[in-house]
């Protein structure tokens, strides 16, 4: 992370008293406050400004940079770019003096813009087999709508605000130990928006949204896997004063199988053998997704010896292209065997069959 030393943001020296400090924000918060600054990046040069100050300005804050620089506050608070909470700081003596008193801190936000509703994310669980192939799942969803009664004003009769006259906002005189100073705040009888009803809509009792439980019918397309998303444009929260609503993501998570292991677009499947169709060869019955083959074991098989069998896998749910799919062969060996059958499998082993080549490697049956 490059951080910029304190002392060199706010451009003083290291030995600089708390005057000069002092002076340097002000001139420094003059030119990049985001209200009156048309400098390019003035939030973020004036974010930088106030964490510098709020560090050098505290004795002990300062003592601690000094010795520490800035990983003395890097375990605080906000963390990550910032580091340093400053959001505690009572900056108001310095912007007081900067905007000669009549300055407003907007301490409000601007809520009588439309705003977008909030995305949802919903979780649906998937056999290994509805995933792989695709399937329809009905779900069932309290769906927060824009009330149709007041097109999401959530009243009817609108007048301007009587307490805020319209802007959104009321002004305060808030008292601290630097004097007193204005604040805005948003207007607590109309949220900011600047208009009032003389009647409440019933229908969504002034929220501007209702709740209306639905079953959607979702297509899940072949190939999804666990952490994929489908988007639903516009099922998710109403947006608030008429905004557009958010989108609805359906999060899959895909059940296990108990044959199919997947890795990506690829299954594998680990298929028994007996010893003597290892040896010998067999035709075996394998299953896939689309249905079982017959393989063919070669002759002289080992353990773990895979077969890919093109084109078996899962489709891709971008390109179309459908992965493959590996057998993988698990040579059982015999655990429990018979007088007889020990009898003959040491006839067998008189026969010379320590001729592979791996027991040469360590000098064995030379
Ligand atoms: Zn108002
Ligand atoms: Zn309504």
């Amino acid at each position: 992370m490059n951080k910029r030393d304190y002392y060199e943001v706010l451009g003083v020296s290291k030995t600089a008293s708390d005057a000069e400090i002092k002076s340097a924000f002000r001139k420094l918060a003059k030119k990049y406050h985001p209200d009156v600054s048309k400098e390019e990046n003035a939030a973020e040069k004036f974010k930088e400004c106030q964490e510098a100050y709020a560090v050098l300005s505290d004795p002990q804050k300062r003592k601690q940079y000094d010795q520490f620089g800035h990983s003395a506050f890097s375990g605080n608070g906000a963390g990550g770019a910032a580091g340093f909470d400053f959001s505690d700081f009572d900056f108001s003596d310095i912007f007081g003096d900067i905007f000669g008193g009549g300055f407003c801190f907007n301490t409000g936000r601007s809520s009588n813009r439309t705003h977008r509703g909030n995305d949802r994310v919903i979780r649906v669980e998937l056999d290994f087999m509805e995933a792989v192939m695709g399937t329809t799942v009905p779900l069932d969803l309290d769906i927060y709508e824009t009330c149709g009664d007041c097109d999401g004003m959530g009243g009817h009769g609108e007048k301007t605000c009587p307490n805020c006259h319209g802007s959104g906002y009321v002004a305060r005189n808030q008292a601290t130990i630097f004097g007193s100073f204005m604040t805005k705040t948003t207007c607590p009888t109309c949220h900011g928006r600047g208009v009032s009803f003389s009647r409440t809509c019933s229908t969504c009792k002034g929220q501007g949204k209702v709740k209306k439980h639905k079953t959607l019918e979702v297509k899940v397309p072949a190939g999804v896997d666990t952490g994929n998303q489908l988007r639903m444009g516009g099922k998710g929260e109403a947006g608030v004063n008429g905004g557009p609503n958010g989108d609805l993501y359906i999060e899959f998570i895909v059940k296990k199988h108990p044959l199919f292991v997947r890795d990506g677009n690829d299954i594998y499947v680990r298929v028994p053998i007996s010893i003597t169709e290892a040896i010998l060869g067999a035709k075996v019955e394998v299953p896939t997704i689309y249905g079982n083959v017959v393989l063919t074991v070669p002759e002289g098989t080992q353990n773990n010896d895979k077969q890919r069998l093109k084109g078996k896998g899962v489709t891709d749910i971008n390109s179309n292209k459908k992965g493959d799919m590996y057998v993988i062969f698990n040579v059982l060996m015999p655990t429990k065997l018979s007088k007889d059958q020990k009898r003959l499998f040491k006839e067998l082993d008189d026969t010379n069959l320590k001729n592979h080549d791996d027991f040469k490697k360590f000098n064995r049956y030379l």
